[in-house]
């Protein structure tokens, strides 16, 4: 039985169990009661739980000595890691600047975007522009940023010139037109945007690669990210892609933006570039921007534990075994075969509106009418019921909360790379199982 102590938790939501210990894609807690996450968490364990080859090579550098302040010292394991992510990112990304979450990530590449524009002489460019039914984390600047309502509505009179376009959401597409025809109306805002705004004021615009955790996963089609690409350009604003969830192998490549042959200005990984050890978060940047920035006084940024060795540790362990086990090639084989079996339990089911995915980030939206995809009059408390029997017979997903309890609402499938075949057919049951129960 655990002691309950001081512990600010969320919500008073009874006791939660206590996890006491890990390994591969199984939690087991103080009841003795074993959970198969097939979420990774918020989707960050990707290697799966207690690898020993990340505890051994954070234990290494803590030994070695674990704070050097980092506009003083340079650590060789910081160096290396940034070597190794420059190898596997997206063309012409080769300069990392590490923090330690994916809410501080994105503030950085904010700031860095900014700094971009003033040594380019550009010094009226200063908003940013990003989408509705998003998320970037909880701090104010990425708040601001996120377009997700039930997150951002108790703090929103505290935000100035917070500007958001509509998501690529072809489902219930903004301006109820059809895929096939649309001319990606939805990138097509953002050029009206900027020429709305005044392109000379135009720092940045930010969009997950493939939303997450408000949209129930939703990849944007195959055209979205190169027509946005092409405005950005067309403006002289600069392109920041949020990979702290999409990153690091997740929808079976290393970024997600090479399924859309794009290259951004920034980008900004989280979650699971640690494998979920300690937390990790880097902003990757362009080396021609970098060499500006640097050229011109450099970046006027800073935390107390930035570039921390013991947690750099901890990612390059993890790029490691990314590397030595073909993970991110795994991620996609065994995206596609969750993906089917997904689709082969839960297509028919009368309240999976839809089911989509890349690699293994799989979204299940749910809604009280299949034809219509009329959502739930109280979608979030039916998220909850699906997602507390689940979590009680023992899987773990992920909830995304659309538009505070509106519609786009579901669970995120985002197992660990290492999940193998019959424990998938687990999660896929289980999650039927509930559906029927709840439902
Ligand atoms: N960006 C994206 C795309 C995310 O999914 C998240 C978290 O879910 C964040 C940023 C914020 O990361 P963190 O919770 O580590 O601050």
């Amino acid at each position: 039985m655990i002691r309950p102590g001081h512990v600010f938790h969320r919500k008073p939501s009874g006791l939660l169990p206590s996890a006491q210990s890990a390994e591969g894609v199984t939690i087991l807690d103080n009841y003795g009661r074993r959970y198969l996450d097939a979420s990774g968490g918020a989707v960050v364990v990707n290697l799966g739980h207690a690898r020993p080859e990340i505890a051994r090579a954070v234990m290494e550098q803590l030994s070695q000595g674990y704070y050097f302040h980092p506009t003083m010292f340079t650590t060789q394991v910081v160096e290396d890691l940034a070597t190794s992510l420059a190898a596997h990112a997206p063309l012409g990304i080769s300069r990392f600047y590490f923090m330690t979450t994916g809410s501080e990530a994105v503030e950085t590449a904010i700031k860095l975007a900014r700094q971009i524009q003033l040594a380019r002489g550009e010094e009226s460019r200063h908003r940013l522009i990003s989408r509705w039914r998003s998320y970037h984390g909880l701090s104010l600047g990425a708040l601001a940023a996120t377009g997700r309502t039930s997150f951002r509505t108790p703090f929103a009179p505290m935000f100035k010139d917070s500007i958001h376009i509509p998501p690529p959401y072809c489902l219930r597409c903004s301006y109820g037109l059809e895929p096939e025809s649309c001319g990606l109306r939805c990138a097509e805002a953002l050029e009206e945007e900027i020429l709305n705004l005044g392109p000379e004021t135009v720092s940045a615009f930010l969009g997950e690669t493939v939303s997450g955790a408000t949209l129930a996963v939703y990849p944007p089609p195959k055209g979205y990210w190169p027509k946005i690409r092409e405005i950005c350009d067309r403006y002289g604003v600069l392109l920041i892609l949020d990979e702290v969830m999409s990153g690091m192998g997740r929808t079976g490549k290393w970024f997600a933006s090479e399924h859309y042959g794009i290259s951004p200005d920034l980008v900004t990984l989280g979650k699971g570039l640690s494998g979920g050890a300690l937390p990790l978060s880097a902003v990757g940047v362009q080396e021609e921007h970098y060499s500006l920035v640097v050229e011109t006084g450099g970046f006027v940024h800073g935390g107390t534990f930035s570039h921390h060795p013991a947690c750099a540790a901890a990612g390059l362990a993890a790029v490691k075994i990314l590397e030595n086990e073909d993970l991110v090639q795994r991620a996609r084989d065994k995206g596609e075969i969750l993906g089917a079996k997904l689709e082969h339990a839960l297509s028919d089911h009368p309240h999976v509106g839809d089911i989509r995915g890349l690699g293994m980030m799989w979204g299940v939206e749910l809604v009280k009418e299949k034809e219509t995809l009329k959502p739930f009059d109280r979608s979030a408390l039916v998220l909850e019921m699906v997602w507390e029997k689940l979590f009680s017979d023992g899987v773990i997903l992920y909830k995304s909360l659309g538009l505070a309890g509106k519609d786009g609402e579901g669970l995120v499938v985002a197992p660990p790379f290492v999940i193998n075949e019959p424990e998938m057919d687990m999660l896929v049951s289980a999650l039927k199982g509930a559906l029927n129960h709840v439902l």
